[in-house]
């Protein structure tokens, strides 16, 4: 077991060989078919945890300005990186055609004709794909589903026409092809086979490929076992990516690109807390921790359930709330939940935090950030660590 002693609480702690095992794994299985995968680099933007998957030579997608700097600072090739988004501002749009990326994958008609104006004033052409919502339900939590016509995301259906009209029309726009992303923690096969036949047909009746159109993104969402992670640290890539190449029905030579971020980070990270106290209540047992959804919004936001562990202790099983100390009342991260007798003092694990909890971090409270430590054959190899934050210093130079 890895000594954490003297490091700050709470921390993100980052499992590099599960990373790179599990991100090996996904591009062995991708390659079989040609398949190209794009890192989306929202579940995490930790540069070391970036940088291990550009290694491996996949692309970065995007859903900010600021995250395309990020992948470009990271050293994923411009030419890998697609940037999606239903509100790029004009600002985000000149910077992704500064820096030449890949692909603005487009969510709308109204900003597909603002990019088109963008790239007139510079005399550009900008590579467009399509975002289509293709009211395919994911089966997921309805916070983490996009692709029905009550999301937000996507150009629908009805709209795809006047979309590519614009297209052929437009002497500052390259068609590349559809993008789709239809949700995430998708946790079976169905809604993605479902997506191929949805797929297959628009490219028919829309003649994608008479449009010019030869890039398929399928955007990401596969799930992770969140309830045995331990028992099921990596995604089964081999049957994903066989999926796709049994039930889509394009014209040769088409391009099938992924975007997959939880996937490929989801299981390499926890969030270790000390346990500040152990607080008796009615009817109920709370243990607190110096971690709250500042540091893991994921249980209060869309009542994810993540698997947590006290591995300071041995004693009898028990049953507690455990939460956080952040004054919101969904600050808890499992209700009811077993663990062996916990005290004040213990360290405690919340495994799969490695998408979408150290980037999704807030600073509610003024609370402090965490830092970072990463191991590797069992030894940590380092460690980020955020000091406390002096907020004395940035009041005095705002007010003077
Ligand atoms: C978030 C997102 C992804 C990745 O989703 P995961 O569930 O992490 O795989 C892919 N594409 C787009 C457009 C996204 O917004």
């Amino acid at each position: 077991m890895v000594d954490f002693t003297g490091i700050r609480t709470p921390f993100y702690c980052y499992d590099l060989d599960l990373l790179r095992d599990t991100v090996d794994l996904a591009s062995a299985e991708a390659d079989r078919y040609g398949y190209i995968i794009h890192y989306a680099i929202k579940a995490n933007n930790d540069p070391v945890i970036a940088g291990i998957i550009r290694d491996r030579g996949m692309g970065a997608d995007c859903v900010s300005g600021n995250e395309v700097r990020r992948s470009i600072e990271v050293g994923f090739p411009v030419r890998g990186i697609v940037f999606a988004g239903v509100g790029k501002t004009d600002e985000e749009i000149n910077f992704a055609l500064d820096k030449d990326i890949f692909c603005l994958n487009c969510e709308s008609v109204e900003e597909l004709q603002v990019i088109n104006e963008i790239a007139g004033r510079r005399g550009e052409i900008a590579r467009v794909a399509l975002r289509i919502n293709p009211a395919v339900p994911a089966g997921t939590h309805r916070h983490i589903t996009t692709g029905m016509d009550e999301n937000k995301f996507g150009i629908s259906l009805p709209h795809l026409q006047t979309a590519l009209d614009l297209c052929s029309n437009s002497e500052n726009l390259e068609f590349l092809g559809l993008h789709f992303h239809i949700g995430s923690q998708i946790a079976s096969l169905g809604p993605y086979r479902e997506l191929c036949e949805r797929v297959n047909l628009i490219w028919k009746e829309y003649n994608i490929e008479e449009y010019g159109g030869y890039v398929l993104n399928l955007g990401g969402g596969y799930g992770i076992d969140y309830n045995d992670p331990e028992g099921n640290p990596i995604p089964d890539f081999a049957s994903f990516f066989a999926l796709f190449s049994d039930n889509l029905r394009l014209p040769g030579g088409t391009e099938v690109h992924f975007e997959l971020g939880r996937s490929l980070v989801g299981q390499c990270g926890r969030l270790v807390s000390r346990v500040l106290y152990t607080k008796k209540g009615v009817g109920k047992n709370f243990v607190i921790t110096d971690a709250g959804m500042t540091e893991l919004m994921r249980p209060s936001l869309y009542q994810a359930v993540h698997r947590i562990i006290n591995i300071s202790s041995s004693g009898e099983p028990e049953t507690y709330d455990v939460v956080g100390p952040v004054c919101e009342s969904t600050d808890v991260f499992a209700r009811d939940t077993v663990l062996p007798l916990t005290k004040r003092g213990d360290l405690i694990q919340i495994l799969s935090c490695g998408a979408y909890a150290e980037s999704m971090t807030l600073r509610f409270n003024l609370r402090d950030t965490a830092g970072s430590v990463y191991i590797s054959n069992g030894e940590i190899i380092s460690v980020t660590r955020t000091e406390a934050i002096d907020t004395s210093e940035s009041v005095s130079a705002t007010i003077g």
